[in-house]
């Protein structure tokens, strides 16, 4: 059997539990870096009848508005 003097077992019982949470953290950290973002150009329109602000893809000509769902030309 293997002697500890209490000093050695507490230093050793640290190290696992820091090893253990770095190696969780790791593990999230490289998992949420292999996620892809899609991004889509979009652009911040307002409402010509509402006011109300919204994001719609750069692309379109006329943009239709979530709240009052009028459509708006793009200027
Ligand atoms: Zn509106």
């Amino acid at each position: 059997m293997i002697e500890l003097s209490p000093t050695t077992a507490m230093m050793l019982y640290l190290c696992f539990t820091l090893a253990t949470l770095l190696g969780i953290w790791g593990y999230y950290h490289y998992r949420s870096r292999r996620q892809k973002v899609i991004l889509i150009q979009q652009e911040l329109y307002i409402c010509e009848y509402c006011q109300c602000a919204y994001l719609a893809q750069i692309a379109k000509k006329v943009t239709q508005c979530p709240q009052c769902e009028s459509f708006n030309k793009k200027n």
